[in-house]
């Protein structure tokens, strides 16, 4: 077993050596630019794009025509807020988002604000799911978009996706969902889920950063979108500029991969996250669990340690890679705003261990960790018992 163990999987995981054997080729041989009409080398490219563009719809029930590839999820959910509202704002300037989202929603939703568009930010329950009877009753026939991710980031909670989908198509809403954590992790389908708008981040799902896809809905009701970068006309004139062909290959792939294990691996993760609760749960008095443990993603699970100084516990616990929640907030003592909003106590919000597990993670590394946790935090409380006495 190496140390450090990687238990950070929301923040980003490795590539799989099938996703990258499947890229190498596009770096050299078939270094092809897919808008070259003209020669083998811009059709050789253009084909792994096209069967790329199959694997990732394949993946969530599209069809090709449906995927747009962009850089990373940030891009996409973007482009599906900013390009909806700027697109379809003729009498309807609503937009409806949720709390516990990630900021590329959240600050995309905030902008539009900024220009006039009027925005709800929908509360989660205690266990973070989307209340609801809330959400019905704040979405209404001048509601543009309603925006709620599919699996949360920091809690891994999943969201009722069509449930939503209903209720936004029962008001001709668009329904975009971010699902950077959730795509390969759990069944998707935007037909079941009447999902307008599907945000895909490649490194969170074993392919490299710097490739992502966007889910734009043409059959039924066609998503009109506005883009945000001008050029070339690339993606349907949706994303100008040269595709990242490798990172595309890869993409596909990564998808393909997901579809034919994630039964499998979905059961592996979730009876090893379920070790490493019910082993800290046995061990620990005092610690919370965040987030519904029923509707959760497989490779989650956020516990909070109250009376415990967050950043001295990660610092002790340095053979494990861990976070405290989302990557780009993590670093500063600044509490959880995904669990404030669940109305945790200010203890709860301040110290959160987020443990993502993923596709190489092995038993004995989640033994590793549940052993390492348990004593530290009982080494930590004995000093802080002792200097309080
Ligand atoms: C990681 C993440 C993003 C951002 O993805 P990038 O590809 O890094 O831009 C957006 N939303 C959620 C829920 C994420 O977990």
């Amino acid at each position: 077993m190496k140390l450090p163990i990687y238990l950070d999987y929301h923040a980003t995981t490795p590539v799989d050596p099938r996703v990258l054997e499947a890229m190498l080729p596009y770096y050299t041989e078939n270094f092809g630019n897919p808008a070259s009409r003209n020669h083998k080398f811009g059709w050789t490219a253009a084909t792994a794009v096209e069967n790329a563009r199959k694997q990732v719809a394949k993946l969530i029930n599209a069809t090709a025509k449906e995927v747009v590839f962009t850089s990373c999820a940030s891009e996409s959910d973007n482009l599906a807020i900013k390009g909806a509202a700027h697109r379809n704002h003729e009498g309807r300037d609503h937009i409806v988002t949720l709390a516990t989202e990630h900021k590329a929603v959240l600050d995309s939703a905030q902008r539009l604000g900024r220009e006039g568009f009027r925005v709800t930010l929908a509360r989660p329950r205690p266990d973070g799911l989307v209340d609801l009877d809330g959400l019905r009753a704040a979405i209404t026939d001048k509601t543009l978009l309603v925006s709620i991710m599919a699996a949360n980031n920091e809690i891994g909670v999943l969201q009722p996706l069509a449930e939503i989908g209903r209720l936004c198509r029962a008001h001709g809403a668009l329904f975009h969902t971010d699902a950077a954590q959730a795509t390969g992790k759990i069944p998707l389908d935007v037909e079941a889920m009447q999902i307008d708008l599907l945000s895909i981040a490649g490194h969170k799902m074993y392919a490299p950063k710097g490739v992502g896809a966007l889910y734009v809905r043409r059959r039924g009701t066609p998503v009109e979108l506005a883009p945000i970068m001008d050029g070339g006309g690339h993606e349907g004139g949706l994303r100008s500029g040269t595709l990242n062909v490798p990172g595309i290959v890869g993409l596909g792939k990564a998808c393909e991969i997901c579809r034919q294990e994630m039964p499998e691996e979905s059961r592996r993760l979730a009876a090893l996250r379920d070790r490493l609760k019910d082993g800290l749960l046995a061990d620990l008095e005092g610690i919370h669990i965040n987030g519904s443990l029923e509707h959760r993603l497989p490779n989650n699970l956020n516990v909070s340690f109250p009376g415990l100084d967050l950043a001295i516990l990660l610092a002790a616990l340095n053979d494990l890679a861990l976070s405290s929640g989302s990557a780009c907030n993590s670093g500063t003592p600044e509490p959880s705003y995904v669990l404030q909003a669940l109305g945790v106590s200010d203890e709860v919000a301040s110290t959160p261990i987020r443990f993502g597990l993923g596709r190489f993670t092995t038993d004995e590394e989640i033994d590793f960790c549940l052993a390492r946790v348990v004593e530290t935090v009982q080494r930590l409380r004995e000093i802080a018992g002792t200097a309080a006495a």
